[in-house]
């Protein structure tokens, strides 16, 4: 039974850091050039040439290991990771080891369970232990496809040889694949997977899996490897701590032929570059300049605008959808129903069409604008939702929608009463049955005396006098 075990994941993720040229030389980190084009003797390892360190990769990197909450070491080596491969000319990484730029972080996630659909059923924090985070250069490519003769040649482009990367740690905190739902961008990501019977201290035998190059099939990858475990020892067998490949063609692990592991790097300092030291005016500069993280800013919604945890969750859980809600705030002067319009209306729209908050084709101050004339009774909230459909089909403003679909909402007592006077005219016997006791029907004049107005009357004027009015 799977409710008998517990699931254990650490990851290790490489982002890469957007720099403009690559860590150790000037050559570009451009994707898509020709092949071998960005090289120079320093990224194609040609004796000789030695590596500078970029100034851009520190700071890049001071920034990562400060949002994940990181201490950074004022001295830190680059190492040598020693293996051989056809994508790596030195037959060396330079990375770091035993002494990296920066350790002990703390992250706060959101994290939840999840219905039978994979929707989150409710959000709550978890805190996360990051172990380190390191600099290092990324490795060539081999090609495999789109050149000449591939059946019979390997291709090496080491365009991307040198590319600066983070990679990050984080200890085996994680205990289901939704945790490790992190956010999308430019990384490659490993994990370690082991299960263990719940109420056991002791972690199971971990695999390492690798190759997971999305998001989605480290989801698949964790997935599949947990229920692999759990069968192997509920069949009475053992597991190996071994390196496993994703396959996202067959959808499964496979152990990694043996030849293909390296276990032994034989690190040692890298003899060409002096150690790492930053000042701690540097860091301290680096911590200035950091933009509002997600976790701070969940807090100020929440104190600021008086939001749910929920909903501030939600609504920080992408920069674009957060920096969209305040500005569509700015225009409604409505914190908690602009937040409600934006995430059961607007959200629902933009996942229909796959769209993030920052491709919207209705903008902030337009989302704002119909909610102020919600709340100002210009229309109803039934017609603001038609409204919004239309604005999203069209990229028209709210008001001029109104204003073409005559779409006005009415709060004239006077007029409302006029309406419902008709409309109890014309029925009697449910007005007797009414006063004889039948209080369900309160509810059909309700729609009668819409239908009537076309819509447009203030459904809470109308009942307010049909109250007045049947009982009258
Ligand atoms: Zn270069």
């Amino acid at each position: 039974m799977d409710n008998d075990w517990e699931t254990i994941i650490g990851l290790e993720i490489h982002a890469q850091l957007n720099t403009a040229s690559k860590i150790f030389c000037g050559c570009s980190t451009r994707f898509g050039d020709v092949p071998n084009e960005n090289t120079c003797p320093v990224c194609l390892g040609l004796p000789g040439a030695l590596p500078v360190l970029n100034r851009r990769v520190v700071e890049l990197g001071a920034r990562a290991a400060l949002a994940l909450g990181l201490h950074i070491n004022q001295r830190s080596i680059f190492a040598r990771k020693n293996y051989f491969y056809p994508d790596l000319p030195k037959g060396y990484q330079i990375s770091q080891f035993d002494q990296p730029f920066s350790a002990n972080g703390e992250l706060e996630i959101m994290t939840a369970e999840r219905d039978e659909a994979g929707h989150p059923i409710e959000w709550r924090p978890k805190k996360i232990q990051i172990t380190r985070l390191h600099l290092e250069e990324d490795a060539g490519k081999n090609v495999h496809e789109g050149l000449p003769e591939v059946d019979r040649y390997s291709y090496i482009d080491l365009n991307r040889a040198g590319t600066p990367l983070a990679e990050i740690v984080t200890e085996p905190d994680f205990r289901t694949s939704w945790d490790a739902d992190m956010e999308k961008g430019n990384l490659r990501c490993e994990a370690n997977v082991s299960v263990r019977r719940k109420g056991d201290n002791k972690f199971g035998t971990k695999s390492e899996l690798k190759n997971l190059n999305s998001v989605r099939f480290m989801q698949r990858a964790i997935e599949f490897e947990v229920e692999r475990q759990i069968n192997v020892l509920e069949s009475g067998g053992t597991l190996l701590q071994e390196t496993r490949l994703w396959d996202d063609r067959l959808m499964e692990t496979r152990p990694m032929r043996s030849k293909e592991e390296a276990h032994d790097y034989r690190y040692f300092p890298e003899p060409d570059l002096p150690p790492l030291v930053v000042s701690k005016e540097f860091i301290e500069k680096v911590r200035a300049s950091m933009p509002e993280l997600p976790e701070a800013r969940r807090k100020r919604f929440m104190e600021q605008y008086s939001l749910t945890f929920s909903d501030a969750s939600q609504l920080t859980s992408e920069l674009a959808l957060a920096d969209f809600y305040e500005s569509a705030v700015a225009a409604s002067g409505n914190p908690r129903a602009t937040a409600n319009w934006l995430r059961s209306e607007l959200v629902r729209e933009l996942e229909a069409a796959n769209l993030s908050a920052g491709d919207s084709p209705v903008s902030a101050a337009e989302l704002g604008a119909l909610v102020r004339m919600i709340d100002e009774e210009k229309i109803s909230g039934k017609q603001g939702k038609d409204v919004l459909v239309e604005m999203f089909k069209t990229g028209k403003g709210a008001e001029s929608i109104v204003a073409e679909q005559g779409l006005v909402q009415v709060s004239d007592t006077g007029e409302i009463d006029g309406i419902i006077d008709a409309v109890i005219a014309a029925n009697a016997k449910q007005l007797a049955d009414y006063r004889a006791g039948k209080d369900a029907l309160f509810g059909f004049f309700v729609g009668q005396v819409m239908k009537a107005s076309q819509g447009k009357a203030n459904p809470k004027v109308v009942n307010e006098r049909l109250k007045v009015k049947l009982n009258s």
